[in-house]
């Protein structure tokens, strides 16, 4: 479990940027992109150039990690992106900023798109006062996710409304503090998403 800890500070020093997989700790001064800000391995303190190719795989394996989805679900995603009206990459960012778990690490339910996930899995959220426990599921404009009531006394939920009672939520959500349940107002733009990628490399990666 500790190597698994450690790997996703791995991902973060790769590369080169804070991605927030660890909750509370990606927060502190503990967290290793403070402390060893260059990459991991023997070489990792030597600045290599990357092929375009390869910036382009980067921008991919960045977003993966950020959402913790897998290659072949984000390709998914791309194709199911690519199908529809709109900037392919922003479409794809959009897609995967409403999947049930982000939007739970979003209204603060979750300290980690990691944890949120295991919580969504475990039966703790409905949406629109339906049970839904796959992480994947994606939300829509209206939609309304709340910890369902028998839930309500989880010890973990209960912490990190405690935490992020007090942290700004997304402004496409509307959070009821009260209710421990989030509304989605809108569709997320781009400039609600705090991913430091550029979308239009993962789609010029897919489009070889
Ligand atoms: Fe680790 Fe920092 Fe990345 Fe959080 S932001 S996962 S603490 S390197």
């Amino acid at each position: 479990m500790a190597r698994y800890k450690d790997e996703q500070c791995r991902i973060c020093r790769r590369e080169g940027q804070k991605l927030f997989l660890k909750g509370a700790r990606c927060y502190t001064d503990k967290c290793s992109i403070s402390r060893r800000n260059y990459a991991p391995g023997q070489n990792g303190q030597k600045k290599k150039k990357l092929s375009e190719y390869g910036t382009q795989l980067r921008e991919k394996q960045k977003t993966k990690a950020f959402y913790g989805v897998g290659e072949k679900q984000f390709r998914k995603y791309f194709d199911m992106a690519s199908n529809t009206k709109g900037k392919t990459g922003e479409v794809l960012l959009q897609i995967l900023e409403t999947r049930l778990d982000n939007v739970v690490y979003r209204l603060g339910y979750g300290s980690s798109r990691t944890q949120a996930r295991m919580l969504v899995t475990h039966g703790a959220f409905e949406v629109n006062g339906q049970k839904v426990d796959i992480p994947s599921y994606l939300v829509k404009a209206g939609d309304v996710v709340a910890v369902r009531e028998i839930r309500k006394d989880n010890g973990t939920i209960k912490l990190n409304v405690e935490a992020n009672s007090a942290r700004p939520v997304a402004e496409w959500l509307e959070r009821d503090n009260e209710k421990l349940s989030g509304k989605v107002v809108r569709l997320p733009a781009r400039s609600d998403i705090d991913l430091p990628v550029e979308e239009h490399l993962i789609v010029e990666l897919y489009s070889k």
